[in-house]
Order: structure tokens, then C-alpha cells, then sequence
């Protein structure tokens, strides 16, 4: 998916990341190859322009130039300008009115129209247990009816027939009784195509679109059509007010263009994305997830963030002072470093948001115990009396049965988080509190 761009965007990522300054020479040079890939991958000039614009101010603002780390904090900038390209944020269908809710379907030929209501229907009666009608008002060509009672049929949507011979806003009309009648939760509305944008078919849709009232107007469009989709996304968002947009394709080597400048054009949030040809190939629409996967970067833009507002810096400051000045590091301590990692959400969730590859590397069998000791370290050290916390030196094979049974573990856990807490305490002494300050002060940065 997007290949290319994502190629050619995380080799930008990677050399940004690593850079300690940020001047206006490396920020253009950085720009440059962004622009270049974009314009590679059919994004829209004006798109491509405005985008670039944006990064350009924010990247010699003093988020990024005043960061601790401005190659990590400017990467953060491009993808949040990438995500709100794409939209505001992943949105769902909106069903919220008395049913039957209506979708209409619109856009040209061949953009994945009927394909994508059989997804839709599909989504809707699995996920959300919704009861699905699907009608087409494409009178012009009698194999579009017959394709959607296919598709229909595999999704285990209900299909009400309609015929060459009927006008389409006498089946539409006629479909919304039907739904009305037989408790219908959700009405899909495929209508007919063009192979390009023409005012009658214009006409028609917006007719169909008066008479349905419907509550989303998805807009299908082919991601693989590049520049072309911004004249089809324009001339329909004129004819209708698009509520959402669909893109599909995107499994192919489309190169993307379409997907970043759509959402630009009219408006409108891209809500799913068709990702095969199969009745299952769809999946919702987020912003943030997509520039994910095309800055190559797995969810590690959250995790920055997570990182950046969980991390207790004045604890971490006090605990740097504390080595520094010689003073001892204790369990106390320790405590504090084990409840930070849990304020990161876990190790778990740090690890989803890991980048795919990374993750497989790690294992899942190996997460799921380190959390678990993680969990039980601190249940131990919570069984201690505060003097045996400040002196676990004290802490003898008495003291450990009693600490095991408050615990609820064994001696050998007791003695095994005992261990860990010293080499970490050796480690901190080695340190000598310059470098660990450094390191702290980057995480919480
Ligand atoms: P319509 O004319 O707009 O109704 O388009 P169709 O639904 O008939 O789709 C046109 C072609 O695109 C068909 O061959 C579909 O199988 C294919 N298609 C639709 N969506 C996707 C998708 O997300 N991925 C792939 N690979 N093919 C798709």
C-alpha cells in the first residue's frame, strides 16, 4: 500500500530523527524531499504547497527548535500535517436518525461503488448487528442490478430488486417503503456511474440525493486515479453535500495521491478504506494510523507523546539529584521507576505501538511475563515497611517470609526482585547521575 511514498518518506524520517539541530538548511532540505515524494506519489500541487507550508512554520517554531530532542520533535510536526490532511481523525458512520438511516452511494464507473455497499453491508450486519437493505438505482445497465444481487447475497444483506424499465427516483422512493415496512436498520443506495463526470448524471444523483434525505453521502473513489480524482471529488462535492469519502483500492501499488488530497478538496473525513476485492476488504479510515504506515513509523508518534506526558519529570529530577549527590538509591526509588513504566500504559501497550517488525522481534510470550514480574515487583516492594524501603539491606530471611506472605509470592520472588533492584543500584552508581539525568530528561523531554 503506497509503496513508494512510504518508501521514500521513511528514509526522511530516519535522517530527521537523528538530527541534533534543526537550522532553516536542513529544515528546507528535509522539505525538498518531501515535496518530491509527494509530487511522485500524484498528491495535488495546492495540497502539496499548503502542506509543506504548514511543516515549514511549525519546524522553526519553538516546539521543535527549543525541544531536547528536534529531530524526534519535528518528525512529530510532519505527521501530524500528514494525519490532518487526511482528516480530522477517524470517523465513523454516522446512523444516528430514526431508520431506515440511508446511505447513497455516488461516483464514477469503476470506482468500486457496488463492491464497496456489499463491504458496507457486510460491516454493518457483523459489527454493528444492523439489519441491511441494498438497492441499485443504475437503469443503465441491467449487469450493475444483477452484480449487486451477487455481492448482496455474500454479505447476507437483504437486496430489493429494481428494473431497467423504473425511473430512479421511483425506486428509491419505492425502496424506502420497503424499509420502513420490513424494519429495515440501514438502507445502502448503489446508483449508476459514468466513466467521467457528466451534468446529467449530476442531476440525477442530487434528485436521488432530495428524495432520500439520506444521512451519509459517501463519496467512492479510486485511490489508484491520481490527479484525476481531485477534478471527480470536486465536480461531486459541488453536486452534494459529501458526508464521507471512500477510497479504494489502496492494496494495489496505487501511488496515493488520491488518498492524501481528497479529503482537502471537499471537506469531507475519508471514513473506510477498500483494501482487496474480497467482501471483507475494507477497513475503517484513520488519519493518524495512515501516516503511520506511510511514514513507516508503527504508533511510535503516541508513544513520543505518551512518553512526553506521563513521565513524572520532577521525580525523575529528584532521583537524577539524589545519585548525583551520592545519596543512595533504595527501593523507594525503584517503586518510582516500575509506576512510571506502568504510567506509560504497560508494557503491553508500548509494545503495540511498536512498529510491526519490531514487535515480532520482541515475542509476545516474553511481554506478557515481563509485565507480570513487573506487576509482582512492585506488589512485593508495596509489602515492605517504609524503613525496609529506604534500607532493604536490613531486609533478612525473616523479614523476606513475612514481606512473601503480604505479597502474596514466594521467598525466591522476594529474592529475585531483590536482586534486580540491586544491579539496577549498581548501575545507578556507575552512572554517577550526569548521564542517567540526560537520559531522563530526553524521555521526558
Ligand atoms: P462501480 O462501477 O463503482 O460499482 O465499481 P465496482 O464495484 O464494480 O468495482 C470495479 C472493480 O474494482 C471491480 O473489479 C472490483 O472488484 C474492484 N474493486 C473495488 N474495490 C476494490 C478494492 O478495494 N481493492 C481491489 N483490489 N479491487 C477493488
Amino acid at each position: 500500500m503506497l509503496n513508494n511514498l512510504t518508501q521514500r518518506l521513511s528514509r526522511v524520517v530516519k535522517t530527521i530523527r537523528g538530527e541534533a539541530r534543526i537550522t532553516e538548511a536542513n529544515v528546507a532540505d528535509m522539505l525538498r524531499e518531501v515535496r518530491l515524494a509527494l509530487l511522485e506519489a500524484d498528491v495535488a500541487l495546492p495540497v502539496v504547497r499548503e502542506f509543506t507550508a504548514r511543516v515549514k512554520d511549525k519546524a522553526l517554531g519553538q516546539e521543535v527548535v527549543g525541544s531536547l530532542s528536534p529531530g524526534q520533535a519535528l518528525v512529530g510536526v510532519v505527521h501530524k500535517e500528514l494525519a490532518a490532511l487526511m482528516g480530522p481523525g477517524a470517523v465513523g458512520l454516522n446512523l444516528a436518525v430514526q431508520p431506515p438511516a440511508v446511505v447513497l452511494m455516488a461516483g464514477l464507473q469503476g470506482a468500486g461503488k457496488t463492491t464497496t455497499t456489499a463491504k458496507l453491508a457486510k460491516w454493518l450486519i457483523e459489527r454493528q448487528k444492523k439489519k441491511v437493505l441494498t438497492v441499485s438505482c443504475d437503469v443503465y445497465r441491467p449487469a450493475a442490478i444483477a452484480q449487486l444481487q451477487t455481492v448482496s447475497q455474500q454479505a447476507g444483506a437483504e437486496f430489493l430488486p429494481s428494473s431497467p424499465d423504473e425511473k430512479p427516483l421511483d425506486i428509491a422512493k419505492r425502496a424506502i417503503a420497503h424499509a420502513r415496512a420490513h424494519h429495515i436498520d440501514v438502507l445502502l443506495v448503489d446508483t449508476a456511474g459514468r466513466l467521467a463526470v457528466d451534468a446529467e448524471m449530476m442531476r440525477e444523483i442530487a434528485d436521488l440525493h432530495a428524495a432520500l434525505a439520506p444521512i451519509e453521502t459517501l463519496f467512492v473513489v479510486d485511490a489508484m486515479q491520481g490527479q484525476d480524482a481531485l477534478a471527480t471529488a470536486r465536480a461531486f462535492h459541488d453536486a452534494l453535500p459529501l458526508t464521507g469519502i471512500v477510497l479504494t483500492k489502496l492494496d494495489g501499488d496505487a501511488r496515493g495521491g488520491a488518498a492524501l488530497s481528497v479529503h482537502h478538496v471537499t471537506g469531507a473525513p475519508v471514513k473506510f478504506a477498500g483494501v482487496s476485492e474480497k467482501i471483507d476488504g475494507l477497513e475503517a479510515f484513520d488519519p493518524t494510523r495512515m501516516a503511520d504506515r506511510i511514514l513507516g513509523m508503527g504508533d511510535v508518534v503516541a508513544l513520543v507523546e505518551e512518553a512526553q506526558r506521563s513521565v513524572d519529570i520532577q521525580a525523575a529530577q529528584k532521583l537524577a539529584q539524589k545519585v548525583k549527590s551520592g545519596e543512595q538509591f533504595d527501593l523507594n526509588d525503584f517503586l518510582m521507576q516500575l509506576q512510571q513504566m506502568n504510567k506509560m500504559g504497560g508494557l503491553q501497550s508500548l509494545m503495540d505501538k511498536l512498529p510491526a517488525e519490531m514487535q515480532a522481534r520482541a515475542g509476545q510470550a516474553d511481554m506478557d511475563k515481563a509485565s507480570r514480574d513487573v506487576r509482582r515487583m512492585q506488589g512485593i516492594i508495596c509489602s515492605m515497611t517504609p524503613q525496609e524501603r529506604r534500607k532493604p539491606d536490613l531486609i533478612k530471611a525473616s523479614r523476606k517470609r513475612r514481606i512473601a506472605t503480604g505479597a502474596g509470592v514466594q521467598v525466591q520472588d522476594v529474592n529475585r526482585m531483590l536482586g534486580q533492584f540491586e544491579q539496577m543500584r549498581d548501575m545507578m552508581k556507575k552512572m554517577k547521575g550526569g548521564k542517567l539525568f540526560k537520559m531522563m530528561q530526553r524521555m521526558g523531554g
